[in-house]
């Protein structure tokens, strides 16, 4: 049977005060959410809705989109018309283009009150954000600490980063708007660790949390994983992303396996599958990482066991709900540790798992 507490979240969040992102629940009691950001030239809005799409197929519930310049702020609207999950429009200095945001429908603005030249423009964005029921979402990294703070800190600091994120709150909130999320992104792990820490100990906003710059596919998920997990460990972080230099769908994949880690959320099929070793016969690598793929887009959770041997395969795997071991040329299927079905030839094992997994997931959907 299923480990005990396996679908429950075992650990204590911290509770924050709990914002919309459009339809979705951010902070409180809501699940730790993930996002991810588009790599396409946003002003293509082809380009940028298939983006949005295969995100939201690979399980991501806000998107945000870079919005450079005015051209990319007109493609907005078409956008979030066609997108299936709630967007976000990444904005620098230029008020008119969260003005024009907010104009096309966009569910949340990333933007620092105090990077847009003034008081006037953030009355005027605070105001357009507040009638439109769009939370801002304040972002501070190592690269955008104010110079008085790198001077009174001695650099951008964990301290240096949560001042600034609270400078740039106090505009929000002097103006009476509390739809507020932050994050605090430094490529350097331990520093992301203690910035949130620290901000967490000051505010109750939700947080959005990711170490930047984290770098290509495993590294990047590595320093994703170990920065973001020990935060989540300790109640802390509302909606997460892991930035990879890596198409952003991979992203998804790597968020929910922290999340499913450590009980917060599950999401796909598990697929579990053996180092391999000299007892191995098949191409077991390559079989596991071509299961893998396929179910990606797969929502419904549940266990799948890719196994080198027969001899220790079912056995070892005996919780999944279905797997396939390896033999000489061959291979055996099993659901809960019974084997049900012998495959021959090594060529037929994966078209023959799939439909084993076809039938699987049928059966799933149809209880
Ligand atoms: Fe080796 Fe079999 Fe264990 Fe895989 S399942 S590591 S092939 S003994």
């Amino acid at each position: 049977g299923r480990e005990k507490g396996y679908d429950r979240p075992m650990l204590k969040r911290k509770n924050t005060r709990a914002i919309k992102v459009g339809t979705v629940g951010v902070g409180g009691d809501n699940p730790v959410r993930v996002q991810s950001m588009t790599n396409v030239d946003t002003r293509d809005v082809a380009a940028a809705s298939a983006q949005v799409a295969e995100l939201a197929r690979a399980g991501c519930e806000i998107v945000r989109l870079a919005v450079p310049d005015e051209q990319a702020a007109a493609s907005l609207a078409a956008i979030r018309e066609a997108s299936p999950v709630p967007l976000i429009a990444d904005i620098h200095f230029d008020h008119r283009l969260a003005l024009m945001a907010l104009e096309a429908g966009i569910d949340g603005l990333r933007i620092n009150p105090g990077n847009i030249g003034g008081e006037a423009k953030v009355d005027t964005v605070v105001r357009a954000a507040a009638e439109r029921a769009a939370p801002i979402r304040i972002g501070v990294n190592s690269g955008s600490v104010e110079k008085d703070l790198l001077a009174r800190y001695g650099g951008p600091t964990p301290q240096a980063m949560v001042e600034s994120a609270l400078g740039h709150v106090g505009m929000l909130e002097r103006r009476g708007f509390y739809d507020i999320k932050i994050s605090l992104k430094s490529s350097s792990v331990l520093h992301t660790i203690e910035a949130y820490r620290l901000l967490s100990d000051r505010v109750d906003y939700p947080l959005h949390i990711g170490v930047t710059e984290a770098g290509t596919l495993l590294p990047g998920a590595v320093k994703s994983a170990v920065g973001l997990g020990v935060l989540l460990f300790q109640g802390i972080g509302d909606t997460l992303r892991v930035s990879l230099t890596h198409d952003p769908v991979a992203e998804i994949g790597v968020a929910y396996e922290i999340l499913r880690s450590l009980g917060l959320r599950q999401r796909g099929p598990e697929v579990i599958s053996c180092p391999t070793c000299g007892r191995t016969e098949i191409g077991l690598i390559a079989l596991a990482e071509e299961v893998q793929k396929r179910l990606r887009d797969v929502p419904e959770v549940f266990k799948v066991a890719v196994m080198g041997c027969v001899v220790n395969g079912p056995g070892e795997a005996r919780e999944a709900d279905i797997g396939i071991a390896g033999g000489r040329g061959s291979g055996i299927v099993f659901r809960k540790g019974e084997v049900v079905r012998k495959i021959r030839g090594e060529e037929n094992l994966l078209p023959e798992f799939m439909k084993e997994l076809d039938l699987f997931l049928a059966e799933l959907r149809a209880r």
